[in-house]
């Protein structure tokens, strides 16, 4: 069935081994992007944690200036949040 030959087929495996490891590793980086939980105050004082997406808010300059449109859990409202700077 194969026309590859032994060789080829181990040049095959290792390449597929190679390309599923490379894959893992971006996945399992996106996914810690992902989790990348964060203290954030929203405009009446509340604090909260919330995933914060890196370069996902459109003015990103710097980041102790990030300003996000975002629900409280705390306060049950909507509102503007701004993430706590760690001690
Ligand atoms: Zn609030």
């Amino acid at each position: 069935m194969s026309a590859l030959s032994p060789r080829d087929q181990i040049a095959a495996f290792v390449l597929l081994v190679v390309l599923l490891a490379g894959v893992a590793v971006l996945a399992r980086r996106l996914a810690a992007g992902l989790r990348d939980q964060v203290l954030v105050r929203c405009r009446d004082g509340h604090l909260f944690n919330t995933t914060w997406i890196p370069y996902a808010t459109v003015s990103v300059v710097r980041r102790r200036e990030e300003v996000r449109y975002q629900y409280c859990p705390v306060g049950r409202h909507w509102s503007l949040i701004t993430p706590v700077p760690n001690r």
